[in-house]
This record gives C-alpha cells, sequence and structure tokens, in this order.
C-alpha cells in the first residue's frame, strides 16, 4: 500500500502543472480526509485507544466489511490506472491533460471519491466502531461537498463543450438513469 502511494506520488511529481486552484485550502481538506480515511482506522487497529466506541456485531459483519473495503480498493486501483498522468491530489491542470471518459469514467465522473465513500462503509464494519465509521464517512463527506463543484468548474473552464457533453451523459457519483 505504502509503495503504491509513493510510486502514484513519484509519478505525480514529475509531471509539470499548468493550472492550480486554491492550493491551500485544499490541502487541509485533504489532511481532514486523510485523518478520517488513514490515521483514525490506523489508531483503531494499531492500539485499544478508541476501544469505548466498539459495537458488538457477529463475525460475518466484520468480513463484509472487509470485502466492501477490498471492492473500493479495487475501484481505486482501476481508477488510477485509467487516469494515468492525469491525477492529481488537488486540484490542478497538468501539461498535456487529456479528458478521460473511459474505464469507470465512462459511466461517472468522480469514480475515485466513489471508491473512497465504499472505503469509509466497509472499514467503519470491518473494526465495528463509532468513531471510525462517523469520522471515514463525515470527515470523506466534507472533503467531496467541498470540493467537487469546484473541480467540476475547473474542469469546464479548461475542457469547455467537451466537458460540458461528458457531464449531460454522466452521473457524479452514481451512474446517470437513461
Ligand atoms: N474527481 C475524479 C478525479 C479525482 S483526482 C474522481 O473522483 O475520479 C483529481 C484530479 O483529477 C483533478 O485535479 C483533475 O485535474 C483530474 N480529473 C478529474 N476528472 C477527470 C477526467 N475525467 N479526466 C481527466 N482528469 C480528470
Amino acid at each position: 500500500m505504502c509503495s503504491l502511494v509513493a510510486l502514484r506520488m513519484g509519478t505525480y511529481a514529475k509531471v509539470e502543472k499548468i493550472l492550480s486552484r486554491r492550493p491551500g485550502r485544499e490541502a487541509l481538506l485533504l489532511g481532514l480526509a486523510l485523518l478520517g480515511m488513514g490515521f483514525v482506522p490506523l489508531t483503531c487497529l494499531a492500539t485499544d485507544w478508541l476501544a469505548p466506541f466498539d459495537f458488538p456485531v457477529p463475525p460475518w459483519v466484520r468480513v463484509s466489511g472487509a470485502v466492501t473495503y477490498g471492492i473500493g480498493f479495487l475501484l481505486l486501483l482501476w481508477v488510477h490506472l485509467t487516469l494515468g498522468h492525469n491525477w492529481s491530489p488537488f486540484l490542478e491542470i497538468s501539461k498535456g491533460h487529456v479528458l478521460v471518459t473511459g474505464g469507470p469514467y465512462r459511466w461517472v465522473r468522480h469514480p475515485l471519491y466513489l471508491a473512497f465513500y465504499v472505503m469509509a462503509v466497509g472499514q467503519w464494519l470491518l473494526t465495528a466502531n463509532w468513531v471510525v465509521g462517523f469520522s471515514g464517512v463525515l470527515l470523506w463527506s466534507i472533503f467531496y461537498l467541498a470540493r467537487v463543484g469546484h473541480e467540476e468548474e475547473m474542469m469546464l473552464d479548461f475542457f469547455g463543450e467537451e466537458y460540458k457533453k461528458y457531464m449531460e451523459r454522466t452521473g457524479r457519483l452514481l451512474p446517470k438513469l437513461k
């Protein structure tokens, strides 16, 4: 997992950025998201500090949480393979940026954000802990809701009509009903 992140950050660092929106605000939001999706669940797994917030569940609930988390993680891998050099943890456009409309982007505009929602539910069931559950879903939602509109605005400004047409045939997190 850590080597995958390092690999992506290495590729990301090499790509020249030609446009960046609200870097300070986005870094803060990213920090919040990392707290809910990384620091809190890892603290729960590695220590017993959050044990008072555990809730009792039968083993199959934890197993279904692990499966759900795994599905989210596979979606995340698919997204990264599809986005390639166009990925950024911030609101940025890189040199040679292309509008990706294949893979999971064929149906939804934000499959990476969807993957983290699936993983947030997965870690909630897997740890059976209220703090992990609420911090994951809540902090991810704050990140998502504060970012998605600005990201689409940036994509519209840069890709114009191409993105407008893409928006007409796709949904944000779930496919558009015909
Ligand atoms: N919101 C997308 C991508 C998250 S990564 C998702 O949830 O899957 C954020 C960066 O991806 C943004 O800075 C933007 O430059 C880029 N991006 C978003 N949608 C894109 C698309 N369809 N094609 C290419 N780049 C995209």
